[in-house]
């Protein structure tokens, strides 16, 4: 057992254990812990004889469709056209409903809505929720789940889950790489998760068009007159352009965290739709989360995200001053 004693915690294990229809979703634009929970979990219920429904707003991204199944997971719209009726939904990694995505009401499909997440929680979110800053990952607090409720950790179960750990905590390097999240990692080794063919698979099966993509953005790199603050700007036309989409872009902003003098790098992406969106990171200890929660927007001190609308020029202005103040403060 795990040793995991919270109350709602146990309600969770106890629901899924006893309920037999079982929706399972993530936020919009997952990275890798939003798919290894959400398979881990699926594969994890299956294994107890549950139906289960994997659904996500936006697509697998390219480097964790070697997962398995990933393949089963469907779009929301897809669940529209059957209306199906859950005796649950567990709703990973996200602190609001609307997290999930702007047109999707996880309230339509079921009455029970279970909400596990390791972010510092900004509202309540769910019927159930346990949610746990201390945690690597949502994909640790799965691992201890599958065991709590007598799981048997397969080789594609350890796979996922080493995944969500690996690529939280940015390949065993920010601050979460916690000395549980290491145990676990070690377990699911010998579980049958192998570290060179998953880093290879996640870290080095970039397609070409990543990369040209990648080089483009950082050359629009830009710092203010203090040197603290760096950005990069991503646009549309220059993702079509590469024959790229707005998920090549993962990680694209740690290449800013890298330069020794940053405080707090800022990536930009304007896809026409209005909105801007922000990924927000920390190199030493800006807290970019409270930065990005007076925006409504949120994540981790070191990591967080956000949405302005406004055009992308008055985003920059905006932010980078912000910023500066923010900086001198911190
Ligand atoms: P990214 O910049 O890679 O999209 O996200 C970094 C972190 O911030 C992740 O933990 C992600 O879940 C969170 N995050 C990104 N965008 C938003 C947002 O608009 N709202 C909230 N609440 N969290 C976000
Ligand atoms: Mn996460």
């Amino acid at each position: 057992m795990s040793g995991i004693n919270e109350e709602n915690y146990i309600k969770i294990a106890e629901n899924l254990k006893s309920l037999s229809h079982i929706l399972i979703t993530s936020h919009i634009n997952p990275d890798g812990d939003n798919i290894a929970s959400v398979v881990s979990l699926g594969m994890g219920l299956k294994q107890l004889g549950k139906s289960v429904t994997m659904a996500l707003v936006s697509p697998v991204p390219h480097v964790y469709k070697f997962l398995s199944c990933t393949q089963n997971i469907v779009n929301f719209e897809q669940l529209d056209n059957e209306r199906p009726n859950f005796d649950c939904a567990i709703v990973l990694d996200v602190g609001s409903l609307k997290r999930v995505g702007e047109t999707v009401d996880v309230k339509k499909y079921t009455n029970l809505i279970l909400n596990i997440d390791h972010h510092v929680k900004t509202e309540n979110c769910g019927d159930i929720s346990f949610v746990d800053s201390s945690f690597s990952s949502t994909a640790e607090i799965i691992y201890n789940l599958l065991i709590d409720m007598g799981v048997k950790i397969t080789g594609d179960i350890a796979e996922a889950l080493y995944v969500g750990i690996m690529t939280d905590t940015g390949g065993f390097q920010f601050q979460n790489t916690t000395s549980s999240a290491m145990k676990a990692i070690s377990k699911l080794i010998g579980f049958g998760a192998s570290p060179e063919r998953i880093s290879k698979k996640v870290y080095f099966s970039n397609r070409a068009a990543k990369i040209i993509l990648m080089g483009k953005v950082l050359s629009t790199l830009k710092f203010d007159s203090t040197g603290k603050i760096g950005w990069i700007i991503a646009t549309k036309d220059v993702i079509d352009e590469c024959g790229a989409n707005s998920d090549d872009l993962e990680n694209v902003i740690n290449n800013i965290t890298s330069i020794e003098n940053i405080e707090v790098a800022v990536l930009f992406r304007d896809l026409n739709d209005g909105k801007i969106k922000l990924s927000l990171r920390a190199r030493n200890n800006v807290d970019v989360q409270k930065f990005a929660i007076k925006y409504n927007g949120g994540g981790h001190k070191k990591a967080s995200g956000m949405v302005l609308e406004s055009s992308l020029n008055e985003a920059v202005n905006k932010v980078v001053f912000e910023f500066q103040d923010y900086i001198k403060n911190s």
